[in-house]
């Protein structure tokens, strides 16, 4: 083996990085989305990372989550919330009916209905 020495020489000392350091992946987990249409999409999420509750469905954008069985439904139908709603969000029940009613009876009046 004349040149067994030779070879070792070379590689002590070299290289401050060894290739199994530099490659070895972070550790990750597959997490499985489903949408309401039955499309599912894996996502690779680090492992220490809280999946989130829903992921959107590349194939039709819509929302998907993790249960199978009972993906999200069509959220985008409602992207904003109505005026009522946030009238709603800082008065009571008693008063947002009261309201809703009074609004209700005015739209009604502008309609020309009783
Ligand atoms: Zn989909």
């Amino acid at each position: 083996m004349p040149h067994g020495s030779a070879i070792r020489g070379t590689r002590v000392g070299s290289g401050p990085i060894r290739p199994v350091e530099r490659c070895e992946p972070a550790p990750r987990r597959e997490v499985t989305y489903w949408c309401a249409k039955g499309h599912s999409v894996e996502v690779l999420l680090a492992a220490d990372a809280p999946a989130p509750p829903t992921w959107d469905c590349p194939r039709c954008g819509q929302q998907a989550g993790q249960d199978a069985h009972n993906p999200p439904g069509p959220s985008r139908a409602e992207p904003y919330k109505t005026h009522l709603a946030y009238v709603k969000e800082r008065r009571s029940d008693a008063d947002g009916e009261a309201i809703l009613a009074e609004a209700l009876a005015a739209l009604r009046h502008r309609r020309g209905e009783r």
